[in-house]
């Protein structure tokens, strides 16, 4: 098997003790198989980046580079996050673009290539991860490496014509015909992709999942959704019952229910949508007053960017309004908490609570929903309620689907999740829970890397 190499913009050392469940799974297939993972060291510096820091630990080695600090701010906060964030997620009008940002992003990649390219042999795999790095492969087949390149999407891939709203859209979204395989989360975003080859990135699609590029080359693409650690999150979930937190938590709301939901405090997600939802959960629904108390747990993201920091104000407007209207002397409806939670403890707040909400806007997958599952009591599971907008809802079809912009819809569906009988829970859960332990974290880079393999 040959070494494998990952390329994303953050790497997680071994030390790394926060790292979460796709760093761990891309961990386990580079301990594997041997392997360099390559990235961003989390630092920035005023002058021209030094060499690359190197680490070894067993048959896995880390290496990461500085970058300049207005590289990164364009890269990142710039690109990334202001740019090709919204645009992946279907909000064109939330695009901010301009040249320059888009002159760092692409710098910080031909940094990433130059880096790079002296580190790789010929037979490595290189797996290179999400939208920070699109055109990273074609700049490394540029330097003349040959190797096998494999890339994932872990965001949406929105309809063509919107893509092509994108100055330059052409030359960054083609290179990734420099890949030997492009995977995304769906079916749908592998279709949006294909069209968008035919319409827009001077392609061909000679089968499904064969593309021509605009050279001529030919690649692979495919549907690979992302999954979770389904058995570590289980049996992690059960444990937690005993945690202080988790107790403390089910003490403070007995008698009543709770419901969940959590969130990084992103656009995408659809917070407003969603607390409007609830507001209209307790008008539309006065016979179950008080039934329901719902925790909103949503740290804090991205806050350089203004869309951000207004997202924030709008949802502090919008918690102190539900609550000021709906709240009794000894009841609140809604807690909304910007706080991280150590992921363990996590796990039981989702076993606590009877209704897990998840509705984003657009989401490439949405691992919340499959963790909630994941966490539930095989005796007495909770309701998910998840948006048809949201990657997981391909696979978790059995969850309660509700469209995210009907809040009525949303509302009943609450209403519906919180009264329904065991049985049918039960019934639900299990189907969902089924595949989940079928398609688990460790199935999803198995078969991404075999059909590289394969390509
Ligand atoms: P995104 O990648 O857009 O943030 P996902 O739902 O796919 O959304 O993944 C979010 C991950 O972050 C999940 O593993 C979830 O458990 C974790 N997470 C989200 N909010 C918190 C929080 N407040 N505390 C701890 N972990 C969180």
């Amino acid at each position: 098997m040959s070494r494998l190499v990952v390329v994303s913009n953050r790497v997680a050392l071994p030390d790394e003790t926060r790292a979460g469940g796709l760093a761990i799974a891309l961990r386990a297939a580079l301990k594997e198989r041997g392997g360099l993972w390559f990235g961003w060291s989390g630092r920035t510096v005023k002058d021209v980046p030094g060499p690359v820091h190197t680490l070894a630990d067993g048959n896995v080695q880390y290496a990461t580079l500085d970058l300049l600090r207005e590289d990164h701010e364009q890269y990142y906060n710039g690109f990334s996050n202001r740019t090709l964030w919204p645009l992946l997620h279907f909000r064109l009008d939330m695009v901010d673009y301009d040249r320059a940002i888009y002159a760092g992003y692409r710098r910080v990649n031909a940094l990433f290539a130059e880096r790079l390219a002296p580190l790789l042999r010929d037979d490595d795999t290189v797996w290179i991860h999400d939208y920070h790095l699109i055109p990273l492969a074609a700049l490394l087949r540029e330097r003349g490496i040959g190797c096998r390149i494999g890339f994932f999407l872990h965001v949406p891939l929105p309809s063509s014509d919107l893509v092509a709203a994108l100055p330059e859209h052409g030359r960054l979204f083609s290179a990734l015909s420099a890949c030997d395989l492009v995977g995304f989360q769906t079916q749908r975003d592998l279709e949006r992709f294909q069209d968008y080859m035919r319409l827009f990135g001077h392609g061909r699609v000679l089968e499904p999942g064969l593309i021509e590029g605009p050279g001529g080359r030919r690649f692979r693409a495919g549907a690979f959704p992302i999954s979770i650690d389904t058995a570590h999150i289980a049996s992690q979930a059960a444990a937690a019952v005993n945690k202080p937190a988790v107790r403390d938590l089910r003490t403070s709301l007995a008698p009543r229910q709770m419901a969940i939901g959590v969130d990084r405090l992103d656009y995408s997600k659809g917070l407003p949508e969603r607390f409007s939802a609830f507001k209209r959960y307790l008008t539309r629904h006065p016979d179950q007053r008080g039934r329901l108390t719902y925790l909103q747990i949503a740290p804090v993201s991205r806050g350089d960017v203004d869309a951000y920091r207004n997202l924030r104000h709008e949802l502090e407007r919008s918690a102190g309004h539900i609550n000021g209207s709906h709240a009794e002397p000894d009841w609140t409806p809604l807690r909304y908490v910007n706080r991280n939670v150590p992921h363990a403890t996590l796990t039981g707040f989702y076993r606590a609570a009877r209704v897990g909400i998840v509705t984003p806007l657009r989401d490439g997958m949405n691992l919340v929903a499959k963790e909630y599952v994941a966490a539930q009591d095989p005796a007495d599971p909770g309701v998910l309620v998840l948006s048809i907008f949201a990657g997981a809802a391909r696979e978790l079809d059995q969850a309660l689907l509700i469209n995210p912009y009907d809040l009525d819809g949303v509302a009943d569906a609450i209403a519906s999740a919180a009264t329904m009988p065991r049985d049918r829970r039960i019934e639900r859960w299990h189907a969902m829970m089924e595949h989940l332990r079928a398609h688990d974290i460790a199935a999803w880079r198995r078969d991404f890397l075999q059909a590289l393999d394969a390509a």
